[in-house]
């Protein structure tokens, strides 16, 4: 049992987590390295969500803890606002390296929810300074998530985030692509590009003059890996280019390495005019998201930015660009560079998405898989009203049995770290088929 007191465990309203239950049984995890945590109970545990989408380079890695130490010491904090340091340059550099070339303006967040906020409004700001203020609505996807913030969750598709918190962002969704007839594909599904003409649905419906931007995931992350179907992101990017609507991708799941390319819009070969990222920058080790921009756009806010001593675009936040999280960021970003961890991303994908496959004789009750990369989404039949039982119950096992995996709606979601060996692979494969044979 967990040496915590109860007025502790009563002090804290956890984040994304079921508190009752938590608290009959408090999974506390005390230290991490490698692909590997261990628990307040000495026993260590696979991490097969690299953190939650972070940690592609495994945890306490010498060379961030190193740069971050150093940084603290040298330079803990810089106002945001109207002063600069080194590392916020250095690493806005680094992070066009990862990207298409036409993405070359780095403005830095917190956090992905952050990000996404600071595109949407980027968005609807670009378009006033072009005359065109009328454009404010945003189009979402179905299933699709964006973040925590009202902004996120109206352009978000995930029921539960957007039904208990009411009126949001005037906002619109096209269908998510999880097709039927497309069960059990590895990889990209040939059929479903077609979801992209929704768009001209709602475009015919609300007029693009009333639409500021298209905000899509290029392979959704939390909602259980969809993968987009071939030739759907080219429909969508040319859908917007048709009727001057913004196209936005948000990577922060896929940015950096998980797909086995340096960013989603590179490895599907679609370039958006922003793309908001987090997560994978910094290895998760301390906070920070960013959002890239074309340099037109940017090149809007200086042509109509007012005299000088005025900001161009009255927006940032606190720790914005903050040194120690750009110390973090760089480290990551040269070691998975050095390390060349998204080639062997790439390399290995083959081996995981195979063993992921393999799992569909595991249980009758597994009725779709998908994959891309180090990602995978296994999605389970549904008691009547309860999609989240069954995962729910594979989790908490494949937990005694010393592996994280994380449940999300109807669906166990896989994310191992890129560091992963094949036999860490097998031997996550061979546990979460015992699990789901115990759901029969
Ligand atoms: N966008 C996407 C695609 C995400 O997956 C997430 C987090 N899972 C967010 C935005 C929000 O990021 P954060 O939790 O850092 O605010």
């Amino acid at each position: 049992m967990t040496n915590l007191t109860q007025k502790q465990l009563d002090s804290h309203w956890m984040a994304y987590t079921g508190n009752r239950q938590f608290k009959q049984d408090p999974r506390i995890i005390t230290k991490a390295s490698g692909a590997y945590y261990t628990d307040d109970k000495g026993r260590k545990i696979f991490d097969g969500l690299s953190g939650l989408w972070t940690c592609g380079l495994g945890h306490n890695v010498a060379e961030i803890n190193e740069a971050v130490a150093e940084q603290i010491k040298t330079l803990d904090y810089s106002p945001a606002f109207q002063f600069g340091h080194e590392k916020s340059f250095q690493l806005s550099e680094k992070i066009t390296e990862f990207l298409p070339t036409e993405l070359n303006r780095v403005f830095f967040t917190g956090s992905g929810s952050e990000s996404v906020d600071t595109a949407l409004k980027v968005a609807r700001a670009y378009w006033r300074k072009k005359g065109m203020g009328t454009k404010t609505k945003f189009i979402g996807r179905a299933k699709g998530y964006h973040g925590a913030g009202i902004s996120g969750f109206s352009v978000g598709g995930i029921p539960a985030n957007r039904t208990l918190y009411g009126q949001g962002l005037d906002s619109y969704h096209l269908p998510h692509t999880q097709v039927p007839g497309t069960e059990f594909t590895n990889g990209m599904a040939k059929q479903g590009a077609e979801r992209a003409d929704d768009l001209l649905n709602l475009i015919t419906m609300h007029d693009a003059s009333n639409i500021a931007a298209v905000i899509v995931e290029p392979m959704s992350g939390s909602a259980g890996v969809i993968v987009p179907p071939q030739g759907y992101l080219e429909r969508l990017r040319e859908i917007c280019d048709q009727h001057n609507i913004l196209l936005i991708f948000d990577e922060v799941i896929t940015g950096f390495g998980r797909m086995g390319g340096d960013c989603g819009a590179i490895e599907f070969g679609v370039t958006p005019d922003v793309m908001t990222m987090a997560k994978q920058i910094t290895n998760g080790a301390i906070p920070l998201g960013a959002v890239a921009f074309k340099q037109e756009i940017y090149d809007t806010f200086m042509e109509h930015g007012g005299p000088e001593y005025m900001l161009e675009l009255p927006h940032g936040y606190t720790y914005s660009a903050h040194p120690v999280a750009c110390a973090a960021g760089l480290a990551s970003l040269e070691k998975i560079r050095s390390e060349n961890l998204i080639a062997r991303v790439k390399e290995m994908s083959g081996y995981f998405g195979d063993a992921v496959h393999s799992l569909r004789s595991s249980s009758t009750l597994i009725t779709d898989i998908r994959n891309y990369g180090f990602a995978a989404g296994i999605t389970l039949a549904a008691p009547d009203g309860e999609p989240a039982k069954r995962p729910f119950q594979v989790a908490m096992d494949m937990w005694e049995k010393g592996f994280y995996v994380r449940f999300g709606g109807d669906t166990i979601q896989l994310a191992p770290p890129f560091i992963t060996e094949s036999e860490e692979i097998d031997r996550l494969i061979d546990a979460l088929s015992d699990s789901f044979h115990k759901l029969a």
